[in-house]
């Protein structure tokens, strides 16, 4: 069955000029772009999408680095939809990412990592409804 996941293409990938190369791996294995918006996050969005790691130490330069730019936030539906977008971006780290994958070819650090994908269908669900409507999500 297909399902749908929620990601984004960060702002250093999006300052560095990579969005149409991640976009192109994303379609590359068979994913179906839903919807798709560049935005940028207030501190408050921010703070509150990676609200599960308020307590780590990394906490305040992630959220200051994901308000420092536009980023690009999608909706994609593909068959074991998320398993397959963190298969496809790699590890975390990038030092630790498989060969192919988003983050080793194109990430420069742990934080700065390019791009976000939902780690389970029921926090993929939640995130989709951050930043997306029932209207924009019939792809
Ligand atoms: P993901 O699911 O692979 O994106 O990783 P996590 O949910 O564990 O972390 C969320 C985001 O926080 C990561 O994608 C990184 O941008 C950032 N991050 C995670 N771990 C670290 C860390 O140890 N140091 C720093 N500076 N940032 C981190």
């Amino acid at each position: 069955m297909k399902l749908r996941t929620f990601s984004i293409i960060k702002p250093d990938a999006v300052a560095a000029g990579h969005a149409g190369a991640i976009l192109s791996m994303l379609e590359e294995v068979g994913f179906k772009i839903l919807a798709l918006r560049m935005t940028r996050l207030t501190q408050s969005q921010a703070e509150g999408f990676y609200a599960v790691h308020r307590e780590r130490p990394f906490f305040p330069s992630l959220v200051k680095f994901m308000t420092e730019g536009p980023l690009i936030v999608m909706a994609l539906e593909r068959e074991d939809a998320v398993a397959k977008l963190r298969e496809v971006m790699g590890a975390t780290n990038p030092a630790n990412a498989a060969e192919g994958t988003v983050r080793k070819r194109l990430a420069q650090s742990i934080e700065r990592n390019c791009i976000h994908g939902s780690d389970a269908p029921e926090t993929a669900e939640v995130e989709l409804r951050y930043f997306f409507s029932t209207l924009d999500l019939q792809g």
